[in-house]
């Protein structure tokens, strides 16, 4: 939406997002998956007009698929569908905005990565299902500057006082951490990690 000055009075316009300006924006997302979800939505929001059943049907349910995915909950006939889907927009779309959406999705679907999730790996550690922040207990000083940024209540741990020991290393309430990222830049030793939800490996900082 676009909100203009028209002398004194207030213009609202609506303005569709571009295809080129959607692709754009999900070429910022690092993780593949999470870029063909954000274009399907945007593409979905805007720009599709649903004149023909292939690129009208087939984004919606590749829509539902992705995010499918993306939530941990993917099967291997999600990525044959989304494939299926892809070059039937290709196939059967009537204007060049179909077409150029079933690109995208199949400019990525044939790279590992969604194979990847469907085993339960994000790579780019950008889908939050496959993840878990997690505080290493040796490397934690006991600062408290993870839990004074996190507004979710998710960190506990008390600060460790000078010359008073008996302290223990703060640690994250994984049911209450949204991964919303806050705390692991301010952490002065590298104890906040990133580490996969599935194989509990530290995935690094
Ligand atoms: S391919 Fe073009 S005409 Fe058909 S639904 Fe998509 S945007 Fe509309
Ligand atoms: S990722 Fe966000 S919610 Fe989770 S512990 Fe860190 S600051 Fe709190
Ligand atoms: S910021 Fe780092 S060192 Fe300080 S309490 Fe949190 S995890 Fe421990």
């Amino acid at each position: 939406m676009l909100i203009s000055f028209n002398f004194g009075e207030v213009v609202i316009e609506n303005k569709e997002p571009k295809i080129e300006d959607i692709k754009k924006l999900a070429e910022e997302k690092r993780c593949p998956v999470r870029k063909a979800l954000y274009y399907m939505e945007e593409f979905l929001n805007g720009p599709m007009c649903g004149s023909c059943y292939p690129c009208s049907l087939g984004s919606y349910e590749a829509k539902v698929r992705l995010q499918n995915i993306i939530e941990g909950k993917g099967v291997e006939e999600d990525l044959h569908a989304l494939k299926y889907i892809a070059e039937e927009m290709l196939a059967g779309s009537m204007c060049k905005k179909g077409k150029d959406t079933a690109q995208f999705i199949l400019q990525w679907i044939g790279t590992d990565v969604f194979s990847e999730h469907i085993e339960g790996r994000c790579p780019d550690r950008e889908c939050l299902a496959f993840i878990e922040y997690r505080i290493i207990p040796e490397k934690c000083t006991m600062c408290g500057l993870c839990k004074d940024v996190c507004t979710f209540g998710a960190i506990f741990g008390e600060k460790a006082k000078p010359f008073i020991g008996g302290y223990m290393p703060y640690k994250i309430r994984q049911k209450r951490c949204t991964r919303c990222d806050e705390c692991i830049g301010v952490c002065p030793t590298g104890a906040l990690v990133i580490i996969e939800a599935t194989g509990r490996k530290p995935v690094g900082v």
